[in-house]
């Protein structure tokens, strides 16, 4: 059984604080290893030697920081397989899906390429006479990453690629459930030739986090998990006078207008409330079905998830794998039965799931709730997992009501074939990624990610043009070279002529 380490200052360190949590496969239930808990000492070690690389690195010229990160993109391509394979490991998605996640990660390290013209500044000459204005940004020092278990690989990636290109250093805190791919994408980081310090990772959990949050020496803290999570580190860290983004979960609604295309939104919603057993905080977890549409879009919905296959991701013919802890799987399948009492129709029951050879994975089958209301657990928590909700709405009005009166805003979708109700859509929607027949709006690298209401505290998003506010501050110096002939002494406040 292996033991996972921390990465700090270019090399692997081996906890001393004696705590460790639990590493598991979770289409097994056998556990695979353990994963060393930083105490507050290791904390300041890795910020410690942050700090120190950021004195060099800040100042390293564009041209150099750009070739590390496209040496790093051909490394990290190079082992993209690998990576999955770590994923699914230790996440338990199917390893298809788990490339999907390096793709994206993948994508920012690209953008971060790019990084001399993402951070060109701006110049006015003569604003007033023989007077120049520039704007300028520049790195803030030491950034944490704190990320949850559904991307150990993608989360990452969408802060330190871009985070180290602006000049700043890093240090990370992975998910303690799935930590292997992250340290290996540390790994390969210092392999492509980041300097040592510049990224460090600590494994843990509260005691890491919040330290991190405290320490005078972290300069912004970009956070995803879950809203509660979210709000702590917002809170906390807000408190302690740094830059936060915390991103938060979800419960994203995809409304399906009568002159939809049914087989194109029965696939689109089985897709993005299954695919990664529904662990996704873009995961479509309830259906606002526009009268009369409900009984054909639920029939077609059902059918297809009853034919969906459910095993271990290492196989190729599995197109969901299990839940990441034996605890997660009993809470989300006892979302079932209590919908059932509350009144909803159980059309699909995928909670007494049995994955043949793999007793002790923590599998659950996918579960169609149908004539869910608003007052219902089903309806009201943040699942994570594979029980789409169905809820029936008389008009596209009740339906945008229902969407905006929900206390998330991550991200939703419409779907119809009608120009003018998606345009209405777009506009009137209360969330921060909207799809149009797209039912997982991901934003590519060079938008930016993030969702509105609890699904985010702070006020940037991430990665894209954001990703490069949040990571940088801004200076804007006025210049006036003088002429021999100027001179003179001027009380007034300072105006342009
Ligand atoms: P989580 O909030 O439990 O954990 C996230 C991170 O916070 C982990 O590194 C964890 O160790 C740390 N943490 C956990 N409890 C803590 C505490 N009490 N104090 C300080 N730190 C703590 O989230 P998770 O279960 O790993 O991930 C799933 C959640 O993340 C879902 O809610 C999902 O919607 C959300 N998520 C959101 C986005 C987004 O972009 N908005 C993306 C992915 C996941």
């Amino acid at each position: 059984m292996k033991t996972i380490q921390h990465w700090i200052d270019g090399k692997s360190v081996e906890g001393t604080s004696g705590r460790h949590g639990d590493v598991t496969n979770p289409a097994t239930g056998e556990r695979t290893g353990r994963v060393a808990f930083a105490d507050v000492s290791e904390v300041d070690a890795a910020v410690e030697s942050a700090a120190k690389a950021f004195a060099s690195w800040g100042s390293v010229s564009l041209a150099k920081r750009a070739q590390v990160l496209f040496n790093y993109r051909e490394l990290l391509n190079s082992h993209r397989d690998e990576i999955a394979s770590l994923i699914t490991a230790e996440h338990g998605k199917v390893h298809s899906d788990a490339l999907g996640e390096v793709a994206r990660g993948l994508e920012i390290v690209e953008l971060a390429c790019g990084i001399p013209q993402l951070l060109k500044g701006e110049i006015s000459t003569q604003v007033s006479t023989r007077v120049d204005v520039e704007s300028i940004r520049q790195p803030l020092g030491v950034v944490a990453g704190i990320t949850p278990f559904n991307f150990p690989a993608m989360v990452p990636l969408w802060m330190f690629p871009l985070a180290i290109a602006c000049g700043n250093t890093v240090v990370l805190k992975p998910s303690e459930k799935d930590p292997s791919a992250t340290l290996r994408l540390v790994e390969l980081a210092s392999e492509a030739g980041v300097p040592d310090g510049v990224l460090n990772l600590v494994h843990g959990d509260k005691t890491a986090v919040d330290r991190l949050l405290e320490h005078p020496d972290v300069a912004a803290v970009s956070f995803v998990g879950s809203t509660p999570i979210a709000k702590h580190v917002h809170d906390t860290a807000s408190a302690n006078g740094k830059r936060v983004q915390a991103l938060g979960g979800a419960k994203n609604h995809m409304l399906v207008l009568p002159d939809a295309d049914l087989d194109q939104a029965a696939d689109a919603a089985v897709s993005a409330a299954y695919g990664s057993a529904g662990e996704r905080c873009m995961a479509v977890s309830v259906v606002v079905a526009v009268d009369p549409v409900g009984d054909e879009l639920v029939s077609r919905i059902a059918d297809r998830a009853r034919a969906l296959t459910i095993g271990p991701g290492t196989d190729p013919v599995s197109e969901m794998g299990p839940l990441i802890t034996a605890a997660h799987r009993d809470k989300v399948a006892s979302y079932v039965p209590k919908a059932r009492e509350q009144g909803a129709e159980v059309v699909v029951d995928g909670t007494d799931l049995m994955v043949e050879g793999h007793e002790n994975g923590f599998f659950v089958g996918v579960s169609l709730l149908d004539k869910v209301t608003p007052d219902m657990d089903a309806y009201r928590d943040e699942i994570f997992g594979p029980v789409l909700a169905v809820v029936r709405a008389a008009s596209y009005e009740e339906a945008i009501g229902l969407i905006n009166s929900s206390r998330w805003g991550n991200g939703t979708a419409i779907f119809t074939r009608d120009g003018g109700a998606a345009r209405r859509f777009r506009l009137e929607v209360e969330a921060g990624m909207v799809g149009v027949n797209v039912p997982i709006p991901v934003p590519v690298g060079y938008h930016s990610f993030g969702g509105w209401k609890d699904s985010l505290f702070g006020d940037h998003h991430i990665y894209g043009t954001d990703g490069v506010h949040f990571y940088t501050r801004g200076k804007v110096i006025t210049t006036r070279w003088p002429d021999p002939s100027d001179g003179g002494i001027d009380l007034g406040f300072p105006s342009n002529s």
